[in-house]
């Protein structure tokens, strides 16, 4: 990390700080949209944080066949919505949200080059915010050109078939937080609070090291409660509780995600379609999943605003509603490795591993197992789909 960059980053803390003394604790979601997508300096905003040389390396980075399998499939699934369609489907656009490199993209756009063609044709829509991975993008997926959008909304109208790799865990979260002597109106005793960030004192520790007493208290970024929610606020949060909270559980949820995902399952139900969404993530909502990583290591989620990358566990129940709500099934979530191993994976990898020499051979191996090895990315990492209502499981998502 450069002395420019700290620069930067501690601008971004001075900031969140200040407004923190002039209006407030804000919400994790407000604390997480200033850090990653803050436009001087959110942590996608100018740099690239992908690869050994970044902070975190995805799938599509690790292998090719990643992106390939990939691209098999939503050919599959674009085959079967032309079959099914009384009609004859009009048009068909491809979609991706936080395509990071563009590596995902290139590497299924190469699959549809030889095998489909009418979807190597169709206009590439990119939702992305980060001007600097947009510039990446660009060279990436040469000589196609992509439309990039800021957000989901101006998405076109029409049949669309994409992907979304590690992109609704990059989506702004709010907790809750039970107190057991947080008193309602008539007395009652526990509730649910706001979680927020807030300013909070480090001094208790800094005057037993220091042994002085003196007052050495250090104002810090931390978790403090917020108001308590009443029955209207929390409906509000879309979240399934836990029944029997005790002092201290938190509640998580991402809203900015089921608006997406609703967005979507709208233009899919109207128009047809099929999105493949990978992430890491459970089928129900988990207890406090926030977490920071910076240069492939777990860091305090207050470390270094806009330096570490910050993210959450996906909720897929929640897609799942919100799917379903508008129209639409989402299939899964399945694990990761099972996914890819049931689409052919492994056959793929052996006709690739015949082709090459010994070392590319061990590296390609190193890969499958990378992606698919439960004790590595195959069972943390999940796979749905989204597509319009209907009947029937597709491929890699029966049992
Ligand atoms: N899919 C890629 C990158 C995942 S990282 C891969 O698998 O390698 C998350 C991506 O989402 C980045 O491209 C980031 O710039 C983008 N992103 C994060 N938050 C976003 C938001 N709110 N709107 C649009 N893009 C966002």
């Amino acid at each position: 990390m450069n002395t420019a960059h700290n620069a930067v980053t501690s601008s971004l803390e001075d900031r969140i700080i200040a407004k923190i003394k002039a209006s407030g604790p804000i919400g994790i979601d407000d604390y997480m949209t200033a850090c990653l997508s803050d436009a001087a300096s959110g942590y996608y905003q100018h740099h690239d944080p992908f690869g050994v040389a970044g902070d975190f390396i995805t799938a599509p980075e690790i292998s090719g066949l990643f992106g390939e399998m990939c691209g098999f499939y939503l050919a599959h699934m674009f085959d079967l919505a032309k079959a099914n369609s009384d009609a004859g489907m009009a048009g068909g656009e491809l979609v991706e949200l936080g395509p990071g490199r563009g590596t995902l993209m290139r590497d299924m756009h190469h699959v549809w080059q030889k095998l489909m063609p009418q979807m190597a044709e169709m206009p590439v829509n990119f939702v992305e915010t980060s001007p600097a991975l947009r510039t990446v993008q660009s060279a990436t997926l040469k000589p196609v050109t992509p439309i990039w959008h800021d957000a989901v909304d101006t998405l076109p109208q029409t049949p669309i078939f994409g992907i979304a790799n590690e992109f609704f865990d990059a989506l702004p979260i709010t907790q809750l937080v039970w107190r057991a002597d947080s008193k309602n109106e008539v007395g009652q005793s526990g509730g649910w609070h706001h979680r927020l960030v807030g300013l909070v004192n480090d001094w208790p520790e800094m005057r037993q090291s220091t042994g002085t007493g003196a007052d050495l208290s250090i104002e810090r970024l931390g978790f403090v409660d917020g108001p308590r929610l009443d029955d209207v606020a929390l409906a509000m949060h879309h979240t399934v509780l836990p029944a029997a909270p005790c002092d201290g559980s938190i509640a998580e949820c991402c809203l900015a995600g089921d608006k997406i995902l609703a967005q979507l399952a709208v233009r899919i139900a109207h128009h047809g379609g099929a999105m493949l969404i990978i992430d890491y993530g459970r089928d129900g909502n988990g207890q406090d999943s926030l977490q920071a990583v910076a240069n492939h290591q777990p860091v305090d989620v207050f470390h270094a605003p806009g330096a570490a990358d910050l993210s959450h566990w996906v909720d897929f129940a929640a897609l799942q509603r919100s799917a379903a709500a508008n129209g639409c099934r989402l299939i899964g979530p399945v694990e990761q490795g099972s996914f890819l191993m049931n689409v052919g994976l492994k056959t793929r990898a052996e006709q690739a591993g015949n082709n090459a020499d010994p070392d590319m051979r061990r590296a390609l191996l190193a890969a499958i197992d990378r992606l698919t090895n439960p004790a590595q990315m195959g069972a943390v990492f999940k796979v749905a789909l989204l597509v319009p209502q209907g009947r029937g499981i597709p491929p890699g998502f029966e049992g």
